[in-house]
Formats: C-alpha cells, structure tokens, sequence
C-alpha cells in the first residue's frame, strides 16, 4: 500500500511544483511609461501603479506575493529610489498579495479602513490555521488607513487617494496623480471586459457605475487610466465603458420591477447581446454580469 502511495504523493507534488514554476516562470513583469514620472506594470495579477518622486517611490497594489522578486527587479530598472508609500487599492489578493514582502521599514503600506478589516479577517483565519506565522500577518496588514480620502504631496506633486463607497468591494480608493495626470482605479474599471464586482465583500453594481461618475469628475481628456485589469486607458473609454454598464442597469431594473427571477434575467440574452464581443472575452460571462446587477439592484 505504501510503495503504491508515495510515488503517487510524490508525483503530485512534483506536478503541483512544475506547474507554479511554470507559471512564475511565464509572467514577464512589463513596464509602460504613462507619464514622466508614473509607469503601469503588467504581470499576474492587478496593475501596478509607480510614481517616481523626488526622493522616493509610490507604489499602487502589489500583485501576489511569488511575484515580489520579479517586480521588485522591474521597479528596480526604472529607479533605486526606496518605496516609502504602498497603497492597495482594495483587500483582494491580488492586488494586495505581496505586502509583506515589500512591507519593510522604509516603507508604510496605507489602505482604506474596510481593506484592513478584511485582510485581517481572512489572515486570521490563515493563522490560526498555521498556513502563515504572525510575522507575515502583520507585514501584510496596511499600517495606515482612513475611511474617506487622504492626500500626499511631493514636490510639486499632489496625490489624492481617495474612496468609492460600495463598488467592486467596499474598501475601494483611486489615486490620482494630479500633475502626472495618471489615474489608477483599482477594480473599478475592468478596461475591456465585463466587470467582476464582489457582492460578498461589500460591492455593488450602482456603486461600480458611481464610482465611473466620480472619477469622471476629476479627470479629463487627456488623463491616463491605470484599470485594476486590462490595459491603459483614457477618459473617452471609460465614458463607453459606464455608458454600456449603465444600459445594463436599465435593463435589468426593468426585469425586476417585472417580478422576473434571475434565472430569467440571465435567460435574456438580449441584454448584454451588443455589448459580449467587445467585453465578454474575459473571465465574467454576460450570465455573471447579469447576476451582479439582479442580485445589487434587488434589494
Ligand atoms: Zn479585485
């Protein structure tokens, strides 16, 4: 019995091994440049935001934790400056998935208040579990948070950050780099695709499109958009992007005043039928999005 068992395990974990060193092995960390001092970086993952200051380094969302090597390689061929500033722009893993690797002493990992409770809720969880020690529970956990915005200065350089209420999830923030004219968005804006939004972590379909109107008033035509997912993308997108979201509300609002039920919602394909060739290739289905809106606007 065990001569047949070991070789079995073994061979699991050597697959298990193979594959996520194949899959490290393929992400290649890309830079673009959005403006003289922010760069997108593209890996596994949501976008990465860096702003090369003065005398020191921002960065926006971190990827997973497997990746912190190679993005810290990446960041390091644009500058030596240190990261004094982590913002995460929501609790999700990732985004937020290599804090403790670059949570180091000159740097502070900063979040909104909902982000700190969630990640500490689920970390908790892993702790007690054993799956982490209490070392990495506190580096992961951002050190400072606050519940509406917070803005830093640096030079000549402003950086708003500041929140959406109840969007994707409900701990989401933008940062604006108002010089650079650079907007990241988080997992407000999926460019390109269908929007994945979070209802079990405080998200909502009306929030996700007010979180559009928001970050519309800031903006302008010539604004940078780092997307949470997908590639850069600017104000005129973003307007399409809210426009097709908002048709979809419509829609669905209709059904639900019509007494339907999700099932027959997601039944109509008419619904998302203009919109699944231009947003529907990535990983939430016209069914899903569907199921976003029914469920965010039946309550
Ligand atoms: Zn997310």
């Amino acid at each position: 019995m065990q001569k047949i068992y070991f070789p079995i395990v073994h061979l699991f974990f050597f697959l298990a091994s193979t594959i996520l060193t194949a899959q490290n092995d393929e992400v290649v960390i890309k830079i673009d440049k959005l403006s003289n001092d922010v760069y997108m970086l593209t890996g596994q993952g949501g976008n990465i935001g860096i702003y090369v200051g003065e005398s020191h380094v921002y960065m926006i969302d971190d990827q997973f934790d497997r990746l912190s090597d190679k993005i810290n390689a990446a960041i390091k061929t644009i500058t030596d400056k240190p990261i004094s500033v982590l913002v995460n722009t929501h609790m999700h893993g990732d985004h937020t998935g290599g804090n403790a690797k670059f949570n180091t002493n000159n740097t502070t990992v900063v979040a909104h208040t909902n982000v700190r409770k969630r990640m500490q809720a689920n970390l908790k969880k892993d702790l007690d579990a054993n799956k982490i020690d209490a070392e990495h529970y506190e580096k992961m956990l951002p050190e400072v948070t606050f519940s509406d915005d917070i803005t830093f200065y640096d030079g000549d350089e402003t950086i708003m950050v500041f929140h959406v209420h109840n969007a994707h999830t409900d701990g989401d923030v933008m940062i604006y780099f108002l010089n650079n004219n650079v907007i990241h968005m988080g997992d407000t804006y999926f460019a390109g695709r269908f929007p994945y939004i979070d209802l079990n972590n405080g998200g909502n379909a009306e929030g996700y499109i007010n979180a559009h109107k928001k970050a519309l008033l800031v903006i302008n035509d010539e604004t940078k958009i780092i997307p949470g997912h997908g590639s850069s993308s600017n104000k005129k997108e973003l307007e399409i992007y809210m426009t097709m979201l908002a048709d979809i509300k419509i829609k669905v609002l209709a059904d639900v005043d019509a007494g339907k039920t999700l099932a027959q919602v997601q039944a109509n394909a008419s619904i998302t039928a203009p919109y699944n060739e231009t947003y529907g290739g990535g990983f939430i289905s016209s069914k899903r999005i569907l199921e976003f809106f029914y469920k965010s606007l039946k309550k």
